[in-house]
């Protein structure tokens, strides 16, 4: 566990701000250490805020409703679970807000969804595009990043905010009880009158039925497992699924490896990805005005493209067919069963492979919800994270939560900030 302290908040929110600084004044002479303006000021000013928050919002409990936690049960304004960067743009707004949260995150570090990823991995987002709400990626604009940095920044980020982080705390439930919601965590339970589901799209892999059909002798294994080339057995390999990360290992496997790639292609960008263009127009163009402006689910032309997105996926943003081509992999229709223990593609020929890799996407995993929000097709009834029928509930990361820039990094900010204001309008709405 590494619960740190609540950030400091940040400028236009004055008139709260002013009230409290008398007590970071105060605390800083009786602190009797001279600190100076940066890292270890900002700690002092953050526990100071921390304090007058939680008195804040505890009185603000009380008066608001006389739920009581029960006896061994830690209450908290907010309870946000997942510390990827949806989790820690939300904190990072509550923070400015002054309201009294927490982050719950099942893994070890924040970051560490990414470094799980594949060793080659390197965002197809330019560094521009990969920093969260105020703090810009340290990188050259144009760069792409590696996974690690990733990882590295939103630990540097949730560590430049004091984010109160508690990793390693896997949620087994979130239910409500008696009017407010209750989270289990192994033998611990947290309340809240509000709690934000920030676990993201990416959590189970999706693996077809058919897959146990396959000869054992047949190496298998869903992309989030993918590493490197080591782990494939010498001879050929089909990637089932030709969505982003089906294309780009692909790319990485077919110097050692002959490579099939089953699926639908899912469209590309048309033009050359890192190129001084593309960089400069194409880019903007596509990821800030039609991922994130464009199609929302508020306009007509982000509705009809949700439901196509939703079904097949982002088109590939970096590999172009012509890549695939030129590093030699084959591409084939859809795998649609196994026969004779081998995967069966939907034009009748079977592949002799040793090794399969499903990309074939993701659940986003959310069965430890003990609560009636999902539609028939399993997905959160929610509108831009407020979820539907659960007051005070909340989602954030889910694909095309607003629009397709939801579950990209730079997407992040602007639904971590509705759902934060939304949050605290209710909290205001309560205690009044
Ligand atoms: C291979 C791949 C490459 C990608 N590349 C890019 C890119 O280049 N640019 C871009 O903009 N986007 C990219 N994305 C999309 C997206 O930005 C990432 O998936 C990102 O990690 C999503 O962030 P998140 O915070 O929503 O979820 P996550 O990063 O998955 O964070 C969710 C966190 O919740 C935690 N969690 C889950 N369940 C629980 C639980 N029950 N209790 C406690 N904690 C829990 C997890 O451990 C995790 O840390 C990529 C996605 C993938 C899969």
């Amino acid at each position: 566990m590494n619960p740190t302290s609540t950030p400091r908040p940040t400028s236009g929110h004055a008139t709260r701000r002013r009230g409290r600084r008398v007590g970071i004044t105060e605390t800083k002479a009786r602190a009797g250490a001279l600190l100076e303006q940066g890292a270890a000021f900002m700690q002092l000013e953050a526990s100071v805020l921390q304090a007058a928050g939680s008195q804040a919002s505890s009185s603000q409990a009380s008066s608001v409703d006389e739920k009581r936690p029960a006896p061994g049960e830690e209450h908290f304004d907010v309870i946000i679970i997942g510390a990827g960067q949806s989790g820690l743009s939300v904190g990072c707004h509550l923070a400015r807000k002054g309201v009294k949260f927490v982050i719950l995150e099942g893994r070890e570090r924040v970051g560490d969804a990414w470094r799980s990823r594949w060793d080659s991995l390197r965002l197809f987002t330019p560094a521009r595009y990969d920093g969260l709400a105020g703090m810009p990626f340290p990188a050259d604009r144009f760069a792409f990043p590696t996974k690690d940095e990733m990882a590295d920044y939103l630990e540097a980020y949730a560590r430049k905010f004091s984010l109160p982080v508690r990793t390693g705390v896997k949620v087994d439930e979130v239910a409500r009880l008696d009017g407010r919601y209750v989270v289990t965590a192994g033998r611990t339970r947290y309340s809240s009158d509000h709690v934000v589901i920030a676990s993201a799209s990416y959590q189970k892999p999706k693996v077809p039925d058919f897959a146990a059909l396959l000869d054992p002798s047949i190496r298998q294994f869903h992309s989030s497992a993918y590493k490197n080339q080591a782990q494939l057995d010498p001879g050929g390999v089909l990637l089932v699924g030709a969505g982003n990360s089906g294309a780009e290992i692909a790319m990485d496997l077919a110097p050692t490896h002959q490579t099939w790639l089953a699926g639908r292609h899912p469209g590309n960008i048309p033009v050359a990805y890192n190129g001084y263009f593309a960089m400069r127009l194409v880019l903007p163009v596509v990821f800030r005005f039609v991922f994130h402006r464009l199609l929302t689910v508020d306009t007509p032309m982000g509705r009809k493209a949700k439901s196509g997105q939703l079904s097949h996926g982002l088109p590939l943003i970096r590999v172009k067919p012509r890549d695939l081509d030129e590093a030699g992999v084959r591409r084939v229709s859809r795998v649609a069963g196994a026969r004779d223990g081998k995967p069966l593609l939907d034009d009748g020929r079977t592949l002799d492979v040793t090794n399969v890799i499903w990309c074939t996407g993701f659940k986003a995993g959310l069965d430890w919800i003990k609560l009636p929000i999902f539609d028939d097709n399993g997905r959160v009834k929610q509108y831009r994270g407020a979820v539907e029928g659960e007051p005070g509930l909340y989602v954030c990361g889910l694909h095309f939560q607003h629009s397709p820039s939801s579950t990209m990094i730079h997407g992040a900010a602007r639904d971590a900030s509705y759902v934060a204001g939304k949050i605290s309008e209710r909290m205001r709405a309560a205690a009044r």
